[in-house]
C-alpha cells in the first residue's frame, strides 16, 4: 500500500517522501486507517516493523487538522531516553514540511533543558514524547496542565512495566482528560499488559503483526564455548567478519567495561555505552558509531530496544541475554530496513540450558558453528547443562587470562 493512499495531508506527504517511504509497510498498513478513524488500538509490533511511523504519521495527521494554541495534543510515553530521542529524531524528519512542535522529555539533562520541558508542558506543544521518571518529576511540580489532550501512546508497554514504571504511568494517567484517543504498543502481550490495555483503552482494535521472532533474514549462529574461550573468539569474529557496524552486548555494565578494555588493547577502535555515561556521552559515542568513527560498540541491554542505526550489520552477544525478548531485541538491532545482518551469540558451557529456553521460544534451533580449533576443545553443546562445574578442560591453558565478567 502506497503512503498516497492514506489520504494524509500533504505537508505530511513530503515529509514521508523526504524520508524515502514509498510503501507501508504491515504494521503501518493495518494500524494507520483505525487511527486515522479514531479508534483506539493495541498492537503488538516489535521494533524494526516500522510501528514508530505506525503511530506517528496517523498522529501528526490529526493534529495537523486539529491543532490547537497553548495545548499538548499528544503524549508519546516511552521506556528510555534513547528511544525518546529516537522517536523525536523521527518526527523531526516526518514533520520536516508540517509546522508541528514537538520536545523530548527525559532524564539526564541539564538545567536549561528543564526549562524548556517547562515551557512546553505549561504553554502546549503538539507532541511530547517522554520517559515516565522525568514527567512525574515535572508533574510534582505542579504545572503540567494536560487539558486538550488528544492522543496518549504507549510505546514499548512491556519494557516500561519489566522496568517497574506503571506506578509512574498510573500517576501520569490521573492527569489526563478522559476524552482522548490512546493507543497502545507492546512487544509481547503478556498478561501484566492486557490488564493495563484494560484500564486505559476503549473497545481498542487489536492488530498483531509480531509474533516476537526476528526477521528471516538476520543470519543467526552460536559458539558453544568455555568461558576463557570467549574473548579470543570475539577477537577472532571481528578481524575475521566484514561489517561496517557491529554492536556487542554483555548483560552486564561491568563486563562491558571489561570487555572494551581487552579489545582496545587488541588494537580494536571501539566504544562501550552503559547506565554509567551521562546522556551527553551516551549521545557523542552513538553519533560517533553511526557516522562510523567508531566501528564496534560494547553496550548492555540499554541499546537493545528501540536503537535503530541502518549501518549496523553484525551484532555479537557476549553472553547469553536474559530472556527470548531480550534475544530477539538485541539481535533485532542488525538488519534493519533493507540492509542484511549477522549476529553470532558466545554460549558459556553454563548458559547453554538459558539459550535452549530461547530456542524454544523462537521454534527456531540456532546453528551451532564449530569453535576453532585453535582455541583448544569447546563444550559439546548440551541444552540442559546448567551447572558447568569445575570439568573445564582450558581453564589451565587460559589460567592468567583476564576473567571475561
Ligand atoms: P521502527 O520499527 O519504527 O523502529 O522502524 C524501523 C526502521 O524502518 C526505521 O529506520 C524507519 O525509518 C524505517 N521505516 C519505517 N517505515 C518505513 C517504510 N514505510 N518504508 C521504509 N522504511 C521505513
Amino acid at each position: 500500500m502506497r503512503f498516497t493512499e492514506f489520504n494524509f495531508h500533504p505537508n505530511l506527504l513530503e515529509g514521508i517522501e523526504a524520508s524515502n517511504y514509498e510503501n507501508a509497510t504491515p504494521v503501518q498498513e493495518q494500524v494507520i486507517p483505525p487511527i486515522m478513524a479514531g479508534k483506539d488500538v493495541i498492537a503488538s509490533a516489535q521494533t524494526g516493523t516500522g510501528k514508530t511511523a505506525a503511530f506517528l504519521l496517523p498522529v501528526m495527521n490529526g493534529l495537523l487538522s486539529n491543532h490547537v494554541d497553548g495545548k499538548v495534543g499528544a503524549l508519546i510515553i516511552v521506556p528510555t531516553r534513547e528511544l525518546a530521542i529516537q522517536i523525536s529524531q523521527h518526527m523531526e524528519g516526518l514533520s520536516y514540511f508540517s509546522n508541528l512542535s514537538s520536545i523530548a522529555i527525559y532524564g539526564g539533562n541539564d538545567a536549561q533543558s528543564f526549562v524548556a520541558e517547562k515551557k512546553a508542558l505549561q504553554m502546549g506543544a503538539d507532541i511530547i514524547v517522554c520517559t515516565p521518571g522525568r514527567m512525574i518529576a515535572h508533574l510534582n511540580m505542579g504545572y503540567v496542565n494536560m487539558k486538550g489532550l488528544q492522543y496518549l501512546v504507549l510505546d514499548e508497554a512491556d519494557r516500561m512495566l519489566d522496568m517497574g514504571f506503571q506506578d509512574d504511568i498510573n500517576k501520569i494517567l490521573q492527569t489526563l482528560p478522559a476524552k482522548r484517543q490512546n493507543l497502545l504498543f507492546s512487544a509481547t502481550m503478556p498478561q501484566k499488559i492486557r490488564q493495563l490495555a484494560k484500564k486505559i483503552l476503549h473497545e481498542p482494535v487489536e492488530i498483531n503483526i509480531a509474533i516476537s521472532k526476528p526477521p528471516e533474514k538476520i543470519i543467526q549462529k552460536a559458539y558453544v564455548v568455555y568461558e576463557p574461550q570467549k574473548l579470543p573468539l570475539i577477537k577472532k569474529l571481528l578481524k575475521e567478519t566484514p561489517y561496517k557496524n557491529a554492536l556487542i552486548f554483555c548483560s552486564r555494565k561491568q563486563t562491558v567495561k571489561q570487555l572494551t578494555r581487552e579489545l582496545k588493547h587488541g588494537g580494536f577502535t571501539i566504544a562501550e555505552i552503559h547506565s554509567d555515561l551521562e546522556q551527553n556521552e551516551r549521545e557523542s559515542v552513538l553519533s560517533a558509531f553511526t557516522a562510523g568513527r567508531i566501528p564496534v560498540l560494547v553496550a548492555t541491554d540499554i541499546l537493545s530496544r528501540g536503537i535503530d542505526i541502518d549501518t549496523i550489520d553484525l551484532v555479537i552477544n557476549y553472553d547469553v541475554p536474559g530472556d527470548g525478548e531480550d534475544y530477539v531485541h538485541r539481535i533485532g538491532r542488525t538488519a534493519r530496513a533493507e540492509a542484511d545482518g549477522a549476529a553470532f551469540t558466545l554460549i558459556g558451557e553454563k548458559e547453554q540450558n538459558k539459550f535452549a529456553a530461547i530456542e524454544q521460544l523462537l521454534e527456531k534451533e540456532v546453528e551451532k558453528a564449530p569453535v576453532p580449533a585453535e582455541f583448544g576443545a569447546a563444550p559439546q553443546y548440551n541444552p540442559r547443562h546448567r551447572t558447568g562445574g569445575n570439568r573445564n578442560p582450558q581453564r589451565k591453558f587460559y589460567k592468567g587470562r583476564p576473567k571475561s565478567r
